[in-house]
């Protein structure tokens, strides 16, 4: 495939924030690829920009003039071309590059973007039911994010049942409070306003309620994006939790065990601070038997998951995080090496590109952690269920 034409432009994600698309005409017609931005971001990730947006998106479009005639044939030629990138443009403009790429480079070979990866893999999407945090503009819960998945081997089975209980959460939502007007967050979680005990045991009831008509394997999980309000040593809830409000570091631990125990949460994600590597594996120690998740502790850094791999058994795969597709790929073989299970995972700001369902369907992942409500997150359901 030749790069006929390439340029870079602005355009809105689905949280009303600029961000850089790529446009890329071949032979084959025209491909466009884009990149995320994240509201609550890992320390350890790159930054989506390293200047103004006008003034990144200037300087990419004199680079990508350079690249026209240049031929791509494989995902071989996009990792060079990628390390071939000034370290300027690592973060929104490459994975832009990269994903527009990918889709060329897939149309010219006949075959679908997921086969330049790997073979067809079930995949079970991981989806918001309730959003907090920042989130949900501080209002409502601390914890970040209350999750459903179903178990299954088929991926628009998996959806239905997640799509049951995402309904049942919202019927419970009208008959339990009086404030709730069906908002959802930029992830399609419903801001609730409730605690987050409530919020945990309403959604749980929910799940019960599904599960009671269906015999689903429907299980829960929590994003506590710990980082987000650990502040001086401690974690700082606005609502007390189990009668506290200020834990320090080993109330933090007890108090996710207590949650996982009370409610039998199977993902739990963030915990604890994200540079504390050690409490994640305690947190592990104690509660192995569900998937302990790093996402702001490891930011799809191959360099970070060889630190900290064994204070987790399951990891985000964010692909914006380090904004080169040969870096995510090395990262997901560095995890099946360590024996972490994969969720490849949306960003809280996505662009309407499906991407990341071909992704966790060809990079093997288990799951794909995608909201089940927003035509932007809809897009990525729906692939997956072409994919299914
Ligand atoms: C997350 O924390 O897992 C998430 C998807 O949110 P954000 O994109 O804001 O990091
Ligand atoms: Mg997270």
């Amino acid at each position: 495939m030749e790069i006929k034409e390439i340029k870079a432009l602005k355009i809105l994600n689905a949280n009303s924030n600029f961000t850089v698309e790529v446009v890329l005409n071949t032979e084959k017609g025209r491909f466009r690829g884009s990149s995320p931005a994240g509201e609550s971001n890992s320390k350890y990730e790159v930054n989506q920009f390293s200047r103004s947006i006008d003034d990144e998106i200037a300087s990419f479009n004199a680079h990508l003039k350079k690249l026209v005639g240049t031929k791509i044939n494989g995902l071989e030629d996009i990792f060079a071309l990628e390390k071939s990138l000034p370290e300027e443009f690592i973060g929104g403009p490459s994975l832009s590059l990269s994903y527009a790429l990918l889709y060329g480079v897939s149309a010219d070979l006949n075959k679908e973007p997921y086969e330049l990866f790997g073979k067809k893999n079930n995949v079970m999407p991981v989806c918001k039911m309730i959003g907090g945090g920042l989130h949900a503009s501080g209002l409502g819960m601390d914890i970040q994010e209350i999750l459903v998945t179903t178990i299954t081997n088929n991926n628009l089975e998996s959806i239905n049942g997640t799509l049951r209980v995402y309904k049942r959460v919202k019927e419970l939502l009208e008959d339990k409070t009086d404030s709730f007007i069906g908002g959802v967050d930029p992830e399609g979680g419903f801001i609730s306003g409730l605690d987050n005990y409530e919020s945990i045991k309403l959604v749980r009831e929910a799940a019960e309620d599904v599960i009671k008509e269906n015999s689903m394997d429907i299980r829960l999980g929590l994003d506590f994006a710990a980082s987000t309000f650990y502040k001086d040593g401690k974690y700082r809830y606005k609502r007390p939790i189990y009668g506290k409000k200020e834990l320090d570091r080993g109330e933090q631990i007890d108090l996710t065990k207590k949650i996982a125990d009370e409610f039998d949460i199977f993902y739990i994600e963030d915990p604890v601070d994200e540079t504390l590597a050690e409490d994640y594996g305690e947190v592990l120690k104690s509660l192995g038997g569900s998937l302990i998740v790093g996402d702001d502790l490891t930011a799809t850094t191959p360099e970070r998951l060889e630190k900290v791999h064994g204070s987790i058994n399951a990891t985000l795969i964010k692909p914006n995080q380090v904004g080169l597709m040969y870096k995510v790929k090395e990262y997901s073989e560095l995890a099946d090496r360590f024996k972490i299970d994969k969720v490849v995972s949306h960003r809280s700001e996505e662009t309407s590109i499906p991407i990341i369902a071909d992704l966790a369907v060809g990079l093997n992942a288990k799951y794909l952690k995608v909201g089940i409500n927003r035509g932007e997150r809809i897009e990525k359901i729906n692939r997956l269920i072409e994919l299914n």
